[in-house]
């Protein structure tokens, strides 16, 4: 379905109300689904399942072995790098897209052959797509019309829509009368209206300043969460991935490089790639010198280096603000001096361009809060004592 196909709205049947009065059950702790047989440990059915779904543009793999499930009431991102796949997996989903292998699952029915027009789901475009001749009442009333609905209960559902995504009062307003913010409400609004059993929404802040796409991303995420409807959202900006998803789904090449919960790929990323795409990172060149011991030229660094060989080369991992600064023993492990090249003034704190004492001379990047840096006294800074605790260190050996 696309709203530029409008005789192409999915046939639902009957409205039902659109705020249940409470949401479904969620998932404690989800993590990444590989393949086939290293499912969820869940009592919850998934409502929407992808089995190793591939899709090849001639002679060009755009998907390979997708496999994930998403569950029901669940805000599920796709987030990777341009080109990664993400768009090509949603309009598979949405039945836009035929995959070349594979089956979709939409609520316990294969859906992988239907044409958008069949499917349940509503979804909304980067570009808002409104109809520019019709108001916004009658942008969101188009599916409902489609479904000869009596007009007396269309305008009652139009006007709770408005009223949910915050535009009261707004609905006698064509699209070039109001903001891309209020734009994307009304796209968001009728992709509700017939209350789909799934929403997708394909980098839907993308078009809109810094601002207005703090908030609205706030506002999406709560409306989903009070509707309780499953959600699949592709965005390449990790940190709405961050701030709205329940899991996000990091894709690299066609390929699925994690799934899990925004704090677990944050914190236990599985890999450089999604250590670098989510937030932050600083790499160091190192060897494993013996277990659970790193050599970072003649540095010595305890870090889990689980079962990575002694004498693999590795990159030593870890998040500019998972360094001490301050209250370091003399005898603590990774306690390192450093050297301050540069120093930068974020508002809410700074960043330290470091390089490592030692002979490896590695640079190596800190931030800290604002009152951390008055104690130090940041600005006079030349050189001073860190710690990588061994907890906050992640080892990816080298290809
Ligand atoms: P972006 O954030 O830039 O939109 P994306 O992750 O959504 O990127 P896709 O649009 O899914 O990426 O495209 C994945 C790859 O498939 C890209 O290399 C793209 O050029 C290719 N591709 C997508 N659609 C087609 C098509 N119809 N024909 C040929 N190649 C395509």
């Amino acid at each position: 379905m696309t709203f530029s196909e409008p005789s192409a709205v999915p046939n639902l049947g009957e409205t039902t109300p659109l705020v249940p009065p409470i949401a479904p059950a969620r998932e404690v702790e989800v993590d990444g689904h590989p393949g086939p047989g290293l499912g969820h440990r869940t009592l919850t059915e998934p409502y929407l399942r992808i089995e190793n779904v591939h899709k090849i543009f001639g002679s060009f793999v755009a998907l390979k072995d997708i496999y994930l499930n998403v569950y029901p009431g669940e805000f599920v991102c796709l987030l990777g790098p341009s080109g990664c796949g993400k768009t090509t997996l949603l309009r598979i989903i949405s039945g836009l897209e035929q995959q070349t292998q594979g089956r979709v699952i939409q609520g316990g029915k294969d859906v992988s052959k239907l044409p958008p027009s069949m499917r349940d789901f509503g979804i909304v475009f980067q570009s808002y797509a409104l109809f520019p001749n019709l108001t916004a009442t009658q942008n969101i009333a188009y599916g409902l019309e489609n479904q000869k609905l009596p007009k007396g209960q269309i305008a009652t559902r139009v006007k709770e829509l408005l009223d949910l995504v915050g535009l009261e009062g707004m609905g006698h307003k064509y699209p070039s009368q109001l903001s891309g913010g209020q734009q994307q409400r009304v796209a968001l609004a009728r992709a509700l209206a017939l209350s789909p059993g799934l929403l997708l929404l394909d980098e839907p802040l993308s078009a809109l300043d810094a601002q207005v796409r703090v908030r609205l991303r706030a506002e999406i995420a709560e409306l989903q969460r009070r509707l309780g409807i499953t959600t699949v959202m592709v965005t390449h900006d990790q940190a709405e991935a961050l701030a709205m998803a329940d899991r996000i789904v990091v894709m690299d090449k066609g390929y699925i490089a994690q799934v899990g919960t925004p704090s677990s790929i944050y914190q236990h990323p599985s890999s450089p790639f999604v250590a670098n795409f989510i937030g932050v990172m600083n790499f160091l060149d190192g060897v494993v010198e013996a277990a659970d011991t790193v050599r970072c030229g003649n540095i010595l660094l305890h870090a889990p280096s689980n079962e990575v060989p002694v004498g693999q080369a590795v990159s030593i991992a870890i998040r500019p603000e998972d360094m001490r600064v301050a209250d370091i023993a003399t005898d603590a492990p990774n306690r390192v001096e450093a050297d301050v090249v540069s120093r930068e003034f974020l508002g809410a704190g700074y960043r330290l361009d470091l390089t490592l004492s030692g002979n490896a001379r590695q640079p190596i990047t800190l931030e800290i809060s604002a009152n951390r840096a008055r104690n130090l006294n940041v600005e006079a800074l030349e050189a001073l004592s860190i710690q990588l605790p061994p907890e906050m260190i992640r080892v990816f050996p080298k290809e």
